[in-house]
């Protein structure tokens, strides 16, 4: 297959472990999917199987992680709730202003409006789990590594 973006090199096509960065957070890594690049202009096209799977379990392990929820991923789960800026702040119960200081890290979200904007992705996909309610028990806001594979068309953990 040629690049779509030079037009000119046939790309070249592997399995890695690929930094999930198209999420939006930094820390995401999926085990084992298919990569292509383009060795000429350096066009890099992962191939992500079931999406939507992919990001619920994404989105299942933020809100049942310990620790506090970090701006990219409260921006992460704004738009995996399918929300603009201004639905956020409809359903959060603030301003904009508020909104864009959380998604940009100014400031941390505070407890109960992290708890809210938990149990609304969690009621939202019917994610049974009781640690979620355990949020917010951390004072450090954290993210750890996670690394996601592929196991029969469903996006799981590596152990
Ligand atoms: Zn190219």
């Amino acid at each position: 297959m040629k690049c779509p973006n030079c037009e000119q090199h046939e790309l070249t096509e592997a399995r890695e472990n690929y930094l999930y960065q198209e999420c939006g957070l930094g820390n995401v890594t999926l085990a084992g999917i298919v990569v292509r690049r383009c060795p000429g202009c350096g066009n890099v096209m992962p191939r992500v199987p079931n999406i939507e799977g992919l990001h619920d379990v994404i989105a299942h392990l933020l809100v049942t992680k310990p620790e506090r929820l970090i701006a990219p991923e409260i921006v992460f789960l704004r738009k995996y709730l399918g929300w603009s800026g201004a639905d956020f702040a409809k359903n959060m119960h603030c301003d904009r202003a508020q909104i864009s200081k959380w998604e940009h890290g100014k400031v941390g979200m505070s407890k109960p409006y992290e708890l809210l904007l938990r149990e609304m992705v969690a009621s939202g996909k019917k994610i049974e789990d009781y640690q979620r309610h355990e949020a917010a028990r951390e004072k450090r806001f954290a993210s750890r590594a996670v690394v996601l594979m592929l196991e029969e068309k469903e996006w799981r953990e590596a152990a």
